[in-house]
């Protein structure tokens, strides 16, 4: 029932947000990983509808959505990075905004592991935004040229809400709303 001051060792009550004799901020804040993955979340959306990529060629233009983008990877034979970018860009946020909604406490560690797994594939994931803006800059002749659309930029701010969520993400934190 009672916990600990880590600056001066007091003995607070568990739930206590300030130390009774220092003052300072005992109780750390897990609504704000929460706060940014329903931010990812949502920037999800658009990400996934608005095409990221926009080719202009003789005068006819292309757009291309993150799902085009994975089936070319896949075309180029690129399947581990098909693979990733599948995973932290499509299934993994749909995964998430259910397992946020429901059954909070169920599969504790697999859930810390997703999310350790979400903040390492995330810079890959940031590829598709690099090869976008490569792409826009080497590709400039006159006939042909590429232009990052809207959905390259909530893309990349869904990554970044996503690594922020797993950054303030603590798995003792998670332990102890659970009442392990
Ligand atoms: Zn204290």
């Amino acid at each position: 029932m009672y916990k600990a001051c880590p600056y001066c060792n007091a003995l607070n009550l568990k739930n206590e947000v300030y130390c009774s004799r220092c003052g300072l901020k005992i109780k750390k804040e897990i609504s704000l990983s929460f706060a940014f993955l329903i931010a990812g979340v949502v920037f999800y959306i658009p990400a996934n509808l608005f095409p990221i990529l926009q080719t202009n060629k003789f005068f006819v233009s292309y757009v291309n959505t993150i799902i085009d983008g994975i089936f070319e990877l896949m075309d180029d034979g690129d399947y581990p990075i098909a693979l990733i970018v599948f995973l932290a860009s499509v299934l993994i946020p749909i995964y998430l905004l259910f397992s946020i909604k429901f059954k909070k406490c169920k599969f504790l560690k697999f859930k810390y592991k997703l999310y350790e797994f979400v903040s390492i594939s995330g810079p890959w994931s940031l590829l598709d935004i690099f090869v976008v803006v490569v792409l826009s800059v080497l590709i400039h002749s006159e006939n042909i040229f590429v232009l990052p659309r809207e959905g390259a930029f909530y893309f990349l701010i869904m990554v970044i809400c996503t690594m922020l969520s797993s950054k303030f993400l603590d798995i003792d934190l998670l332990g102890e709303e659970c009442g392990d």
